[in-house]
């Protein structure tokens, strides 16, 4: 009786030891937030950094690991694509998102990226809330995290854009949040749950959106020590809706009433996104325990001020000025609440964006919109005369054409012909560099890098049939303002910055792919990485 009495002990002992061991036999931080930056240029990293604080951007820099060589390793460079591939390590080619919008080739419908009709919203009965990641065919790192941990880690995506926040936080997540114009609230969908949680609502019941926008928006220093920009009022930015020119100070309290969508388009659409995700951490216990949770943040304030003022603009500046404090806080909040060491938080960026065009010529660097009002027209005018057939080209989208295969196949017509003629007809364009058959890639005589580019970012079932590569420094873009899309480093030239748990200090020059992000967040948590993953992970970053 003793003996087995003291068997059983033994035993238990054991056992309980052995859980133990099994508990710490892989180590983890309690939390990984991720936060994309919208459009944010790699070297807006020092570009404002005499007045960035030293608990945002330059502690990430100063305490984290930098990859200050990362490129976007697919065109086009696009927010939908960019999110997918930070966080599948893969590419359109094979994550299946083509563009912010694409053409389903055998069907020739055009869908969004995250739109979803079989949903419903959730906070909003408004269209912007029928959306789901249904449309991505890859898993994500943060799904890897779920799988890994049997579901018991948590994983929220949160972003003013529906396809910042649902893409990141992959199929499996526990919920995205987004941003609705109409009603001013964060919602979901039904892909995720069937009411928001009373913490959310209460959030929203603070209509903090109104609360910024009261306040107009002026620079955050007396606007002649921001050296870095043009002078404010200058022909190379849109003005908002309403204001003779693109100047501060920005009256957004009075504006705020016409324009629903007004707080994306400032830098306290970043304050409010940060909120959010503060708020979040605080309500859904993320990092509270030892099984890792999994924040992804995107803060898209910056891509909307991009677009409407360009990269030498003041408010440009200011918004990452703003965005550089928000980060400091938000930070500090980490520390408070998750500790110190016990989170990873790594940043990054869809896409950078190039000069305004006229800026550019105004300084003598070749530059020019490319000339695609009416090509489609005119593609399809001369394809007419050449087979006798109306509206082969559907449209041009992400700089590619997408041919209408359902007439093609109806007329049995040659399709190979149809894109000799097309390639023939863009390259006589002199603001384009090379059309590019997709089928002719490898023998076509145009850089490597370019070629490698091309088919990572050609889906069969999604993309158009030939690439456009526009000349350095053309793009689709207008007189105010910027975009991005194209292969050039201005738009593929991303920052990647990991600190915290399990990183180390310290940075790199060698080449790294956007694709290397989620290789390495899956290395650092010893979990699958993602099941399209092209990437390697960065293992000098990791401890
Ligand atoms: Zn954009």
């Amino acid at each position: 009786m003793k003996f087995r009495k003291s068997l059983i002990l033994a035993l238990s002992l054991s056992m309980a030891s052995a859980l133990a061991q099994a508990q710490q036999g892989v180590k983890r931080p309690k939390l990984v937030v991720g936060i994309v930056v919208d459009q944010m240029r790699w070297d807006y990293l020092y570009r404002y950094s005499d007045r960035y604080s030293a608990g945002g951007f330059k502690r990430l820099l100063n305490e984290g690991f930098s990859c200050e060589n990362t490129n976007i390793d697919y065109i086009p460079t696009v927010t939908a694509i960019g999110h997918s591939s930070i966080y599948t390590g893969s590419v359109p080619a094979l994550h299946g998102m083509a563009g912010n919008d694409f053409y389903i080739q055998n069907t020739g419908k055009e869908v969004y990226c995250v739109s979803d009709s079989t949903v419903k919203g959730v906070g909003s009965d408004s269209d912007a809330g029928k959306m789901s990641p249904r449309n991505l065919m890859a898993s994500t790192v943060t799904d890897e995290l779920r799988l890994a941990t049997n579901f018991r880690s948590k994983v929220i995506g949160i972003a003013l854009k529906d396809r910042g926040g649902i893409l990141p936080a992959g199929h499996t997540a526990n919920a995205a949040y987004w941003y609705d114009d109409k009603s001013g609230n964060w919602i979901t969908s039904s892909y995720y749950m069937t009411d928001l949680p009373a913490w959310l609502k209460d959030f929203n019941a603070k209509k903090l959106a109104d609360k910024y926008l009261s306040n107009d928006w002026n620079t955050l220093y007396p606007i002649n020590t921001y050296v870095q920009s043009t002078a404010d009022n200058n022909k190379y930015e849109g003005a908002f809706k309403g204001m003779s020119s693109p100047t501060f100070p920005i009256p957004t309290s009075k504006m705020k009433a016409q324009d629903a969508g007004l707080i994306r388009s400032t830098p306290f659409g970043n304050t409010i996104t940060l909120d959010l995700a503060t708020e979040a951490i605080k309500a859904e216990q993320l990092g509270k325990d030892d099984i890792t949770d999994f924040l992804a943040v995107s803060c898209s304030s910056t891509d909307y001020v991009g677009h409407r003022f360009g990269v030498n603009a003041i408010e440009t500046e200011d918004t990452y000025l703003r965005l550089d404090k928000d980060l400091e806080k938000f930070l500090n909040f980490l520390d408070a609440s998750v500790g110190k060491g016990n989170y990873t938080v790594f940043l990054s960026a869809d896409h950078g964006a190039a000069h305004n065009i006229t800026f550019l010529q105004d300084k003598n660097i070749p530059a020019g919109s490319l000339k695609t009002a009416g090509l489609a027209g005119r593609l399809n005018s001369s394809l007419k005369e050449m087979f006798k057939v109306d509206n082969l080209v559907l449209g041009l989208s992400n700089y590619q054409v997408n041919l209408n295969n359902k007439v093609i196949k109806a007329n049995k017509l040659d399709e190979s012909a149809i894109r000799a003629a097309c390639v023939a007809m863009l390259e006589q364009q002199d603001d384009i560099a090379y059309a590019v058959d997709v089928d002719k890639v490898s023998e076509s005589t145009i850089p490597a890098v370019l070629k490698e580019r091309i088919i990572n970012g050609y889906n069969r079932d999604r993309s158009g049939v030939i690439q456009i590569i526009p000349k350095p420094g053309y793009f689709g873009g207008g007189a105010t303002g910027t975009s991005h899309g194209t292969w050039n480093p201005y738009d593929a030239h991303i920052p990647f910055v990991l600190m915290g748990w399990g990183i180390q200090h310290g940075s790199t020059a060698r080449s790294v792919n956007m694709t290397d992000i989620a290789a390495t967040i899956a290395a650092l948590l010893h979990i699958q990485a993602p099941n399209a993953c092209i990437g390697q992970p960065v293992t000098e970053a990791i401890k």
